[in-house]
């Protein structure tokens, strides 16, 4: 399947731009205020007593900065980070590895930590609350169990699903923030510090027309400015304009409202195939290809912000403003049966 474009998931050849796009410090980083202000007092405090940070759960749609946050958490207090993730510890002796080699006040950054193996969990427990590592040697009746001491890390979990964590696990991070999308002024900021690093010369209604596709989502933001970037460097002279960016972001089909194929068809199924809803998600997906993870993940989070797609305890539903949005006739008796 062809890569979408405003897709939030980071793709291969991103790896080097992101890096160098990526924020290093809190004041880089735009938007997000609440969670900002509340992270700064965090890191304050800890320089302060000369401890760890507290555990930390960053949840949100992907794109919007949970990685970043972590590097610049771990940045801030002048401490290294090692980045995993929750599929990646398969074993209850890999996380062993991974804690025995952190130092005191290092950051252990785990992304989709609500993946974590429940065995892998259950060695999390302690490590987290009481820093010690419980083992166990060996097998059957001889096996022991030894206790190791843990230098004081700091664990920062990130995910797009809140839901799905255990709550033993929810219980033990000291501090939980949600990100939400970013709205056009910190939207345009990004596009606009971003074509600075990048050094693209872009007029300021080229960054509203960018900013406004993007779906609230800086991975989006960037990857948007990029793509734009080639085509005015062939068909342009290099410089973006609103005319520029307009175009160029037609011909990679992605709508005034930063929807593309796919996002247009999730809605379209709906309506067309399934009468508006509610219809279930599985159901959904099924029917345009999609895995179910990844329209949850990815398509949904924009679509209800949008305020095209509502959710209810019998599936999904579109809304008039999704019917409007595709050109669609919006049928009242449907709705009437709904509300009975
Ligand atoms: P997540 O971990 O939530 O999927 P990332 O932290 O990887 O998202 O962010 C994706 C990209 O978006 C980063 O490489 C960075 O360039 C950009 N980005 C994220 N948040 C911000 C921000 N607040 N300000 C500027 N750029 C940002």
């Amino acid at each position: 399947m062809a890569e979408r474009v405003v897709s939030a998931k980071p793709n291969d050849e991103e790896g080097n731009l992101e890096l160098s796009l990526r924020p290093k410090r809190l004041a880089e980083y735009i938007g997000q205020d609440k969670v900002k202000q509340n992270l700064r007092i965090l890191i304050e405090a800890a320089k302060a007593r000369g401890e760890a940070i507290d555990h930390t759960l960053l949840y949100g749609p992907p794109g919007l900065g949970k990685t970043t946050l972590g590097n610049i958490m771990a940045n801030e207090m002048g401490v290294s980070i090692k980045t995993t993730s929750g599929p990646a510890i398969e074993r209850p002796g890999d996380l062993a590895a991974i804690l025995t080699n952190l130092r005191a006040g290092d950051v252990l950054f785990v992304d989709e930590v609500h993946r974590l193996a429940h065995a892998v969990e259950e060695v999390l427990y302690p490590a987290m609350e009481d820093f010690n590592l419980d083992i166990i040697i060996g097998k059957g009746p001889s096996a022991r169990s030894l206790r190791l001491p843990l230098p004081h890390f700091t664990l920062i979990g990130a995910t797009t699903r809140f839901a799905m964590l255990s709550a033993p696990l929810r219980d033990r991070f000291g501090a939980i923030y949600r990100l939400e999308f970013y709205d056009p002024p910190a939207m345009s900021e990004i596009v606009r510090r971003s074509a600075g690093i990048l050094q693209v010369p872009i007029e300021e209604e080229g960054v509203t027309e960018i900013a406004r596709r993007a779906r609230g989502t800086p991975r989006v933001a960037n990857r948007l400015l990029k793509r734009v970037r080639d085509y005015a460097q062939v068909r342009a002279e290099g410089k973006i304009t609103a005319a520029v960016a307009k175009k160029a972001l037609e011909m990679l089909e992605v709508d005034s409202l930063g929807l593309d194929e796919t996002d247009r068809k999730v809605l379209r199924a709906i309506i067309v195939k399934f009468g508006g809803g509610p219809v279930g998600l599985d159901t959904i997906a099924a029917s345009i290809s999609e895995e179910s993870d990844t329209i949850m993940d990815v398509y949904e989070p924009y679509l209800l912000q949008l305020g095209f797609l509502d959710r209810t305890p019998r599936g999904r539903v579109a809304t008039r403003n999704a019917y409007k949005h595709l050109g669609l006739d919006y049928p009242d008796r449907a709705e009437q049966e709904r509300l009975l």
